[in-house]
């Protein structure tokens, strides 16, 4: 289930644009492979043979290895040499589930099996955005139960941030929309919310389009009033992408100017089956390593074009393999084992330690002063009794 639309053809076209331009070739000399043998069934000695013909063909030669060795110990060892600078992470839902929010896709314990009591038409229907305008309860209702600032991020939040204090942090982009990454210490700038997020809100009156902040929406939502706009009356809606909306802007410029650049590209808790996010890891250079921290392996599609040697899926077996890498498991536990062999673990311990205990610290302070509020507010109303 994808938690996006990226249906907008317009813009679709246009992140591929680069892409469609260089493998315009290549795909018309697919198709016509594919009419004599049946894809990957074509005998080996066929397969190496087109292989050589189209490197040639293509002027390329095999990439260069970047890490000696496909492992987390290759990675970590790149990492802190001078030729790596520019890390760029891919981050999903995988992140964020040990902070406590459901994985919107996972069947059982996701978000759409506990939409029941919402009453829709079909659980997709809460993300939809002609839906929301006529009946926008239900969103209200499940944006209280999943309000960003009820949960504190997780070590693999905290690994990000530690790659931005190392100064090694390009850009972080995100499918999340719980703000964790802001709440672990990312700027704005650091940051790609490809699908939106709830740091602020807009009007969505086609004229208006007022903006409101976190706390505005906050309040809004924790006093159950449905947020209207102080301009026009129209429904104010945090800025998170639903279906039928289309990503953000950004996600396509930045991604544009970003990829050329990565040295390290680290993809971390997302299955990359949601478009146009997925692609942008064949974006990167044909020499950029690729680490997947993740449950399960993926990305490994687009046989075609990996088996030229150009990008396309993830490639962690084959004999071919010259770049992926895959540590299977919790991100949290991916990036603790990632940060001993950096020798950063024993920093980035404290910096989880120091950071929550900071944000317990400030949602007691705050508790306390909504029960103040309410003391002062029950005395008043005493006092108006008298
Ligand atoms: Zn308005």
């Amino acid at each position: 289930m994808s938690f996006s639309p990226f249906s907008d053809p317009e813009v679709a076209v246009d992140s591929m644009a680069a892409e469609a331009k260089e493998t315009e070739e290549l795909t018309k000399s697919e198709d016509s492979e594919d009419s004599d043998s049946s894809g990957e069934g074509g005998s080996t000695t066929e397969m190496d043979f087109l292989r050589t013909l189209f490197s040639r063909t293509l002027g390329i030669s095999t990439p260069e290895k970047v890490l000696d060795e496909l492992s987390l110990e290759g990675v970590s060892k790149f990492m802190l040499s001078e030729k790596c600078k520019n890390v760029v992470c891919m981050v999903g839902a995988g992140i964020s589930t040990s902070a406590g929010i459901p994985d919107f896709r996972s069947p059982g314990s996701g978000l759409y099996s506990n939409l029941q009591k919402y009453n829709l038409p079909y659980p997709e229907a809460i993300f939809q955005i002609g839906f929301f305008k006529e009946n926008p309860e239900p969103f209200f209702a499940l944006a209280r139960e999943l309000y960003p600032g009820q949960f504190k991020p997780t070590i693999c939040h905290y690994f990000i941030r530690l790659l931005k204090e190392k100064g090694l942090l390009l850009r972080c982009y995100s499918q999340n929309i719980d703000t964790l990454e802001r709440v672990a210490g990312l700027l704005s700038d650091d940051l790609v919310e490809a699908h939106g997020t709830f740091h602020t809100s807009h009007c969505v009156g086609t004229f208006c389009k007022a903006e409101y902040s976190l706390s505005w929406m906050k309040e809004k939502i924790f006093s159950d009033l449905i947020p209207k706009c102080e301009k026009c009356n129209n429904l104010v809606k945090p800025d998170i992408v639903f279906f039928g909306e289309s990503l953000p802007s950004r996600f396509f410029s930045t991604a544009k100017s970003d990829f050329p650049k990565v040295d390290l590209l680290i993809v971390m808790g997302t299955s990359l089956q949601v478009q146009p996010f997925a692609s942008l890891v064949s974006k990167v250079p044909i020499n950029t390593p690729r680490l997947l921290i993740n449950k399960e392996k993926t990305g490994e599609g687009e046989t075609f074009l990996s088996f030229l040697g150009l990008g396309g899926g993830m490639d962690f077996d084959s004999d071919k393999a010259y770049r992926d890498v895959a540590w299977l498991g919790n991100c949290d536990d991916g990036c603790l084992a990632l940060a001993e062999s950096l020798g950063w673990k024993a920093e980035l311990e404290e910096l989880v330690k120091k950071e929550h205990a900071a944000i317990d610290a400030a949602s007691q302070k705050s508790e306390k002063k909504t029960e103040q509020k309410e003391e002062t507010k029950t005395d008043q109303k005493e006092e108006k009794k008298e």
